[in-house]
Order: structure tokens, then C-alpha cells, then sequence
């Protein structure tokens, strides 16, 4: 399970739709192992420059400045997010064959066009992906705290 706080949340849909039509990324920070909870969501750039519609480079700096910013604390890079630009908050073949990391938490946000022509994110999803096994898990998602 990965619990985030609702302005968190909003932050990341707000990303996503401010990258749209490309795709947008940045870091979950947090801490635990069964039930994950995201402490901190830190921008970064989509480095992709050839297909940035539909795929996703994270700034490697701004994960080194992740790094350096929990080393020594309770808290870890625990995921990053992305956004899929017209498309499913389903992992993407292209998103598995990358997943290096297994422990990682993939938060995924479509994000479709409205009547208006705006970008509006839809409720993001959480996974975890294995590359090696081609398996992309569900990760339950709670808001923190718990919506009354
Ligand atoms: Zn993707």
C-alpha cells in the first residue's frame, strides 16, 4: 500500500497537466516498506527529447539531489511518478522493460483533454514493475490522511 497526502496528489496531477502533451515525471520520497508513505514529491524534468509524448527520461540530477537530501535520514526515494499524455493509467509496455528497480513505486497519471481542450489529469495509479519477470503489480493507493 502507498498512502499520499492529498496535496500531493493534486501536485502531481497539476505537473501532469502543466506537461501536457508531453509527458511529466518527478520523485516520491517517503519512508516504510509494507505501507509506504510519501513524504515529499520532488519535481524533475522529462529529459526525453525524441518522443516526449510518450516517453519519459527523469533528470538524473534531480535524483542525485534526492539522494543527497535523505541520505543519513528515515526517508528514501521510494518511487517516481509519470504521466501518460492520452493515454491509460496502466503501465506501458515500453515503462516495464525499463523497470530496473522492482521495489520501486510506479505512480502513473493519465491525462485526457477536456471538452474545453484543457489537460485534465485522472485519479493517479500506483504499480510496481519487475523488468526481468515482465510483471506490473497493483499497489493499492490511499489519500494520508484518510479522507473523513
Ligand atoms: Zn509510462
Amino acid at each position: 500500500m502507498i498512502l499520499v497526502d492529498r496535496s500531493d496528489l493534486t501536485a502531481v496531477c497539476t505537473a501532469a497537466e502543466a506537461a501536457f502533451p508531453a509527458e511529466g515525471c518527478g520523485l516520491l520520497v517517503g519512508r516504510g516498506d509494507r505501507i509506504v508513505r510519501v513524504r515529499q514529491i520532488i519535481p524533475a524534468e522529462n529529459m526525453e527529447r525524441e518522443r516526449r509524448n510518450d516517453r519519459f527520461e527523469l533528470d538524473p540530477r534531480a535524483r542525485f539531489a534526492a539522494e543527497r537530501a535523505v541520505r543519513g535520514g528515515p526517508d528514501r526515494i521510494v518511487g517516481h511518478w509519470h504521466s501518460h499524455p492520452n493515454g491509460s493509467p496502466s503501465p506501458s509496455p515500453a515503462d516495464i522493460a525499463r523497470a530496473f528497480e522492482p521495489e520501486m513505486i510506479w505512480l502513473i497519471v493519465a491525462v485526457t483533454q477536456d471538452a474545453d481542450d484543457l489537460p485534465r489529469a485522472k485519479p493517479p495509479r500506483a504499480f510496481r514493475l519487475d523488468a526481468r519477470t515482465g510483471m506490473a503489480q497493483p499497489v493499492p493507493l490511499r489519500l494520508y490522511p484518510a479522507a473523513p
